[in-house]
């Protein structure tokens, strides 16, 4: 039944030597990262240590004046110092910011009307990308009259009807109580399964990353400690650091 067009290919992310630095801060230190495409892919580790900075750089939402090495690849194109609207990227932050006084598929359709979609073509994503997320009896709905689960459910949504090949995610559960935190991460594994798109993935919490991701990478201090899956990383940790953060015995 489903004609959509799935996300465009070459959607692998390259991190080359990338030192970034705020004043004297030095908060990426010459980091390499290959992101494979349609991989799910979650950069964990404690607070401050340059999760965001690092997802930042790649959705190009980084000053420019901070990158003080190295290049950002995304499907083989140099992207380092792109305007964020060229990289075919959607992203999804914590604090769901949506427009309150419009509704939910205003919300949703927005930027793809700025961006000169048409109309149709609008619409067809949304409803689609409202099917997916459950989102078609609240389409009428104001920010105001939804849940804050809803509303992190529209904001993921916003981002998919760009279809974009490559999706961040910046700590999109970490407002949300538990249970419906288990929910959302069922439902953005399933989104994944259909969509296929790259999606990387920030998170503090050892549980989202351990069940959420294909590859984990554990980063403190602006230094990745380890890159493996799930398993590798929580059975053989490369490190003390690693150990004490994944909570493995020893
Ligand atoms: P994380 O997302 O892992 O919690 P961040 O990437 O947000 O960490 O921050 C890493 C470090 O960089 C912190 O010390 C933070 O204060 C600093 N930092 C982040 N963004 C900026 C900025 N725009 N200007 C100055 N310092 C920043
Ligand atoms: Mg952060």
């Amino acid at each position: 039944m489903s004609t959509t067009t799935s996300p465009q290919p070459k959607s692998g992310v390259s991190i080359r030597e990338l030192c970034i630095r705020f004043d004297a801060n030095e908060v990426i230190k010459g980091l390499n990262l290959e992101i494979r495409e349609g991989e799910f892919l979650v950069l964990l580790g404690p607070s401050g240590c340059g999760k965001s900075t690092l997802l930042h750089s790649i959705a190009g939402l980084t000053d420019f004046e901070s990158i003080a090495a190295g290049t950002v690849e995304i499907g083989g194109q140099d992207m380092t110092f792109a305007d964020p609207s060229a990289r075919g990227i959607g992203m999804v932050f914590q604090s769901y910011a949506l427009y309150p006084t419009m509704t939910v598929e205003k919300n949703m359709s927005f930027g793809l009307r700025v961006a000169g979609c048409p109309k149709d073509e609008v619409q067809r994503r949304v409803q689609r990308v409202a099917a997916m997320l459950q989102l078609e009896p609240l389409l009428q709905r104001k920010p105001g009259q939804l849940s804050g689960g809803q509303r992190q459910r529209v904001a993921i949504g916003r981002a998919l009807v760009r279809e974009a090949a490559v999706l961040l995610f910046d700590e999109p559960l970490s407002n949300l109580d538990a249970k419906l935190r288990a929910e959302l991460r069922r439902e953005l594994k399933l989104l994944h399964k259909k969509l296929g798109s790259t999606m990387i993935y920030v998170t503090h919490d050892q549980v989202e990353a351990m069940t959420l991701a294909s590859r984990i990478v554990v980063m403190k201090g602006g230094v990745i400690q380890q890159i493996g899956a799930p398993t590798e990383v929580y059975e053989r940790p490369a490190n003390l650091f690693v150990a004490g953060f994944l909570g493995a015995p020893g």
